[in-house]
């Protein structure tokens, strides 16, 4: 994926099969020159054939997850060079219900991080914070721990991009207000400046997920260190991811 600062992330998680394309190929009609970068994660049976109809459009395709080793005896796992065989440019790492369902923990995103990286995918690696863990106001503390444990050393501003999404705004409606969001932005700013430096850490795009929609999009996009958004349940119709590139742009 040739990075955008600014980029809007659909990740359609495990809804589609081959008739989604056609939101697809209406996102597309809807932006043929987009000013900040497009991507579509969809179910990894859709990426060959999406990245394929996407082909000569603005729109980029990306995986969900892939397996931090190149291949072996791991049953219904994809690796990163699978994916970019199969046309995606980036994958979404460390997303809350991969950690959730499938018991993954930071240091198994950064290896998966670091075997994506290898292989020229961009990494969009997701932070977040359980509600009672920010109620206990822990949240700095988790996003930091996340962050750090996360993300390996070969990071950079043209190969990572980082995706707060508390877990209490993940599909709920609920959204954190623009202060609680600039206050995160801020906090993971600040650390990757520190780790990697002020034009790495400094030009890695920061983007907010959790319950964007067309209606809330302008609100959060005008929010200090804001890049762009990850997208669930809005990135499924173009009728209402539209409207969110539009925000953006
Ligand atoms: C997500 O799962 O990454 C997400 C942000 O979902 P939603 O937009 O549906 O809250």
């Amino acid at each position: 994926m040739t990075q955008a600062r600014k980029l809007a992330a659909g990740n359609w998680k495990m809804n589609g099969t081959r008739a989604a394309l056609a939101e697809l190929e209406a996102l597309a009609r809807a932006h043929p020159n987009p000013s900040v970068g497009i991507l579509i994660c969809p179910p990894a049976t859709l990426i060959q054939t999406a990245s394929a109809a996407m082909a000569d459009t603005p729109v980029e395709i990306g995986g969900q997850d892939c397996h931090a080793e190149p291949s072996g005896t791991h049953t219904g796992d994809i690796s990163a060079e699978m994916l970019v065989d199969a046309g995606a440019t980036s994958v979404i790492l460390g997303h809350s219900e991969r950690r959730e369902d499938h018991e993954e923990s930071s240091e198994d995103v950064r290896a998966k991080a670091k075997a994506a990286q290898a292989v020229g995918l961009v990494t969009i690696i997701c932070l977040g914070e359980s509600l009672a863990q920010r109620e206990a106001n822990n949240t700095l503390d988790i996003i930091g721990g996340q962050l750090a444990a996360s993300l390996p050393d070969s990071c950079c501003a043209t190969n990572t991009v980082v995706a707060y999404e508390p877990i209490w705004a993940i599909g709920t409606g609920k959204v954190p207000t623009t202060a609680q969001i600039d206050e995160v932005h801020d906090f993971i700013r600040t650390r990757l400046i520190q780790r990697f430096g002020e034009a790495e850490g400094g030009g890695i795009p920061l983007l907010y997920g959790g319950s964007v929609k067309p209606g809330n999009a302008a609100e959060i996009f005008a929010t200090d260190n804001v890049d762009g958004a990850l997208v669930g349940g809005a990135s499924l119709k173009a009728e209402d991811f539209s409207p969110i590139i539009t925000a953006l742009e």
